[in-house]
């Protein structure tokens, strides 16, 4: 049986992907931050401040907040910001290994922060700004094509 060189080409960036895909996986390490609670918090206070991530509680209505987001998008409605939020963000990682260090990392931490007990249900990790974020949250650095999974 031939096959074509497209057919070929694919097949040999198949397995370079599984390569480097398990060369990732093997050399993984947890980011400081799902480990540090003073580290999650200090970026994740700078990202509030630099990158106005919240609302604070996702199922309050939050006007204030979303009127903001309405105008540097320039959109009319809440309705057009609904599905920009971290859980669908390109910088919004749910792998498993990603999830396995924030539930090392929580086992550690105190309860205190009504942030982080708000987050215990659909937390991920934010790539580009370092902190573990909520999911229902959304920040201006968002990107649409997430989350990675
Ligand atoms: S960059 Fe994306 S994942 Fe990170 S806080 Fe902003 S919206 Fe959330």
């Amino acid at each position: 049986m031939s096959i074509s060189k497209s057919q070929l080409k694919h097949l040999i960036w198949e397995q370079l992907t599984i390569v480097v895909g398990e060369k990732e996986k093997k050399d993984f390490k947890c980011p400081e931050a799902t480990q540090d609670i003073m580290v999650n918090l200090a970026n994740r206070n700078k990202a509030i401040k630099d990158q106005n991530y919240g609302p604070p509680d996702p199922s309050k209505p939050n006007k204030k907040f979303w009127a903001a987001k309405m105008e540097m998008w320039n959109v009319d409605t809440e309705e057009e910001l609904r599905g920009m939020v971290c859980g669908t963000c390109a910088a919004f990682n749910l792998t498993k290994e990603m999830q396995a260090c924030i539930a090392k990392g929580i086992g550690d931490e105190p309860t205190a922060d009504p942030w982080a007990t708000i987050e215990a249900g659909n937390v991920g990790y934010c790539q580009f700004l370092k902190f573990k974020c909520a999911s229902e949250r959304s920040c201006d650095a968002w990107v649409s094509g997430g989350p990675i999974k």
